[in-house]
């Protein structure tokens, strides 16, 4: 996973203060945890930057994206297994007779699917991990053999 350090190396490191940040540091934790985007570094803008600022919003963009949940999947590590699909709880408990029988998913209340060779995640607000009375359940992240799943 994306950590603060592999941020950090990436950023201007003057502690200029102008994003609003005490140090470099404090804004690759803050861009870690979703508090801030990588624009409101306005040094990374400089021509000088320019690399550092390509690279930092391409490894980035997962946290960015990820759901509601705080799960992020990483498309390029996903080999469609389905292992995911199948040891999902809400998926067996929606779907008995598709993933919760080892199946393809037989309707659309399931959280995880493989479409196209890559897992799709949808119902996110359905995942235990999502709520006030959300648990940490894990039956996705240990079951994908390539660690494709993380929750943030
Ligand atoms: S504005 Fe950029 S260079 Fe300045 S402290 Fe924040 S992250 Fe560091
Ligand atoms: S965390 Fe649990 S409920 Fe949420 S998608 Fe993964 S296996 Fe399903
Ligand atoms: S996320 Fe992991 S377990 Fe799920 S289909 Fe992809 S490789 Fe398999």
């Amino acid at each position: 996973m994306t950590g603060a350090m592999e941020i950090y190396q990436l950023l201007p490191k003057t502690n200029c203060k102008e994003c609003g940040r005490s140090t470099c540091m404090a804004f690759a934790a803050a861009l870690l945890s979703r508090d801030a985007v990588v624009d409101d570094c306005p040094i990374l803008k400089e021509e000088k930057y320019r690399d550092n600022y390509e690279n930092l919003t391409k490894i980035v963009s997962p946290v960015g994206n990820a759901s509601e949940t705080g799960m992020i999947v990483h498309e390029e590590l996903c080999t469609g297994c389905g292992n995911c699909v199948v040891a999902c709880p809400v998926n067996v408990a929606e779907d008995p007779y598709g993933a919760g029988a080892g199946k393809t998913p037989t309707n659309d209340k399931v959280i995880l699917r493989v479409e196209d060779g890559i897992v799709r995640i949808s119902n996110v607000e359905d995942c235990r991990r999502f709520g006030e009375n959300k648990i940490l359940c894990s039956g996705c992240i240990v079951t994908c053999p390539t660690k494709a799943i993380e929750f943030i």
